[in-house]
């Protein structure tokens, strides 16, 4: 099959195969999902600079959705012909952090190989390897939607949309009147947007450095666009004023620990400042203490703190009746060998999403 592989750090060692293989067999609780629509996702883009530490070589893509192919003796979660959602925990499915419905916070998945190229094994991202044409994986990895919902939307769940709507839904649990701030209006921060307008935000401030996405961050629910125009802009000031004193709850989406640290002065007393994005996993994020003092909350965030087989079937459901939108995500589509173009829409801030169809 054909399928992307990424030898080492840096977007010139990422090349194209046509000799993929699956790295072993269908086991008892894994299924064998034909990838029709693969999500090119910021955490690709840093992935592959080498900022997730990922052994390599590597087969990359982890925002999937496809058709079940095959499915081991044991599955129950799905079968053959199932729409599915590709989800990036490979978690277990079994220890005590599994059963307490946390997937995400599962500490027994592990990395895997999960292609092959002659002899050499591949290891797959989020243990998906979802730039390829076919990948198996876990069952708890595979989420069946309902067949209305376009593959090359339905893809964006499994990454960009869970992890924006669930910093909202499930982390800083957005009540009805409370008030917002967005910092980055690209992918993920468009779906912080509309959960926020979906939860009855009041205001919805979104920041971001690119004029372009005003409109559609209005599209989506924001109330109020800040142009943060040149290095010495400054967004602190601007929120404050704008919201009067600072916000309820503050979402860096950007991946900056910069932009992090300045969410703090943003959020008013009892406020939440949720880490959507994702720096290099090794950077270091410097505030003042007096910054965080008045019983705010700092929020880690994993994937949205999605649980995956409640919330991509919520997710899909909301996009059904109309309620949140997932075909505008989608900027182009493409094949497998526009990834570095994708890359580079990426860079440029200029489109929202590129999808590459693995299989035309
Ligand atoms: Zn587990
Ligand atoms: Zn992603």
């Amino acid at each position: 099959m054909q399928g992307l592989i990424q030898d080492g750090d840096g977007e010139e060692q990422v090349r194209l195969s046509e000799n993929l293989e699956h790295a072993a067999g269908l086991q008892p609780r894994q299924v064998r999902v034909q990838i029709m629509a693969a999500g090119v996702c910021g955490s690709d883009l840093s992935c592959v600079h080498g900022k997730y530490y990922m052994p390599t070589p590597l087969v990359p893509g982890h925002e999937a959705a496809g058709v079940v192919a095959e499915v081991g003796e044991a599955v129950t979660y799905c079968s053959v012909g199932d729409h599915v959602v590709l989800s990036t925990f490979g978690n277990c499915g079994h220890c005590p952090t599994c059963e307490a419905g946390d997937p995400g916070n599962c500490g027994f998945g592990g990395l895997r190989y999960t292609h092959s190229e002659g002899d050499q094994d591949l290891w797959g991202f989020a243990n998906l390897g979802a730039f390829s044409q076919e990948t198996i994986v876990h069952e708890n990895q595979a989420v069946p939607i309902p067949k209305e919902v376009p593959l090359s939307s339905a893809a964006l769940i499994g990454c960009g949309v869970m992890t924006g709507t669930g910093a909202v839904f499930n982390r800083a649990k957005v009540a009805t009147g409370d008030t917002c701030v967005v910092i980055g209006a690209g992918g993920v921060g468009l779906n912080v947007i509309q959960a926020a307008r979906l939860s009855g935000a009041s205001q919805i401030i979104a920041v971001d450095r690119a004029v372009s996405k005003e409109k559609m961050a209005m599209e989506f629910g924001a109330t109020d666009f800040i142009l943060a125009d040149g290095e010495d802009f400054d967004s602190v000031a601007a929120v404050v004023e704008l919201s009067q004193g600072g916000v309820d709850h503050s979402f860096e989406v950007v991946g900056s620990a910069a932009l992090l640290a300045g969410c703090l002065p943003m959020t008013k007393a009892g406020g939440n400042i949720c880490a959507v994005g994702v720096p290099d996993l090794t950077a270091t994020v410097t505030y003042p203490f007096q910054a965080l003092h008045q019983n705010k909350n700092l929020l880690g965030i994993r994937a949205g703190g999605g649980k995956p087989r409640r919330d991509f079937r919520l997710i899909a459901d909301m996009y059904l009746k109309g309620k949140l939108k997932l075909d505008e995500l989608v900027s182009h589509t493409t094949g497998l060998d526009g990834l570095q173009e994708a890359f580079n829409a990426l860079k440029a801030g200029t489109e929202v999403r590129t999808v590459l169809l693995p299989n035309g």
